[in-house]
């Protein structure tokens, strides 16, 4: 096979509670992750050397050195291998960039799943996983998709129901938000407000409105503990989440670390007209409709 490509969703997250800060520095996590169809592609192509490209409309924002969790993944998966394996990787990038939608986990995913495919590996699922979850914590939900909830500092993983497809509008926002500096904000608020963190725990309700398919009471029920740290950092975005909830809706939040902005609409219609509203009105910059829950990485 001289090359391979693999399609990897973005995910939001539909609950991340983040428990108190930890000695080691890491918060415990409840993070319920659903993965929707903004797809990257990532494509394997025979080489001596593991090299990547980046193209699309976020590609100037992406590391192609060694920063670049794609190469990271498939230099993780030749030494598991025990070989010095080569491939040149070309990443399509449809997610936003340091957008809480977790882009370059994805592109790591993508990686080993094209990788795996190219060298002939044939490693099974449980494997990739593993190497997945040294690369990130959000990794191995890449390579899984659908919903699904992890627990500790969000590498452990179990899959959820859901009860159908929900449909949803995301507004990127520009210059993203770099991950570590959304917790140390969210550090910062807690500390000074001094009120009690609790221990991150499962909304039970959530998970029955996405076992039922319910948009309204998953909707009502969305919730970020990054939120606060995020607008403390970008005010602008809550004009953008008002925007959306004055037209129609059911739920906005952060996506995870942000600065993207996600919406629960009606169904796939309302998502468009809500898309466009967004725009017109300048309350984003851009918006794309999407559904979920869509599988993880798989070869195209
Ligand atoms: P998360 O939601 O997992 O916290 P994110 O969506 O906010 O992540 P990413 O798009 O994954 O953020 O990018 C975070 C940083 O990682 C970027 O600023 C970029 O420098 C670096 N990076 C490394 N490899 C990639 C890649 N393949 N795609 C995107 N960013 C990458």
């Amino acid at each position: 096979m001289s090359s391979v490509t693999v399609r990897v969703p973005a995910k939001v997250n539909v609950q991340l509670s983040v428990g108190p800060l930890r000695e080691d520095g890491y918060h415990d996590l409840v993070n319920v992750f659903h993965a929707v169809s903004i797809f990257d592609r990532v494509e394997a192509k025979e080489s001596d050397a593991i090299t990547v490209a980046v193209e699309g409309k976020w590609a100037d924002q992406v590391p192609v050195d060694d920063g670049n969790l794609a190469i990271r993944a498939a230099r993780a998966l030749a030494k598991h291998a025990g070989r010095s394996y080569g491939a040149d990787l070309v990443i399509h990038k449809e997610i936003p960039v340091a957008g809480g939608m977790a882009g370059g986990s994805a592109d790591a995913a993508g990686a080993l799943v094209a990788c795996n495919e190219l060298w002939g590996l044939g490693l099974p699922f449980e494997d990739l996983m593993e190497i997945a979850g040294d690369l990130g914590s959000d990794v191995p939900f890449s390579l899984l998709g659908g919903t699904a909830v992890g627990t500790g500092r969000g590498e452990e993983l179990s899959e959820l129901p859901t009860g159908g497809t929900f449909h949803w509008v995301f507004a990127p926002a520009e210059g993203g938000l770099p991950t570590p500096s959304v917790y140390a904000e969210c550090d910062r608020l807690r500390k000074e407000s001094d009120a009690e963190v609790p221990w991150p725990e499962l909304n039970e309700r959530l998970i029955e409105a996405l076992s039922t398919g319910d948009a309204y009471a998953l909707g009502s029920y969305l919730s970020n503990d990054l939120q606060d740290a995020a607008l403390a950092l970008r005010p602008e975005l809550a004009t953008t989440l008002d925007a959306g909830r004055q037209h129609g809706a059911l739920g906005a939040i952060v996506s995870g670390s942000g600065p993207t902005c996600a919406f629960l609409a009606i169904d796939a219609t309302h998502a468009r007209d809500l898309a466009a509203s967004l725009t017109a009105t300048g309350a984003a910059t851009s918006a794309m409709a999407a559904h979920g829950p869509v599988p993880g990485a798989t070869l195209a």
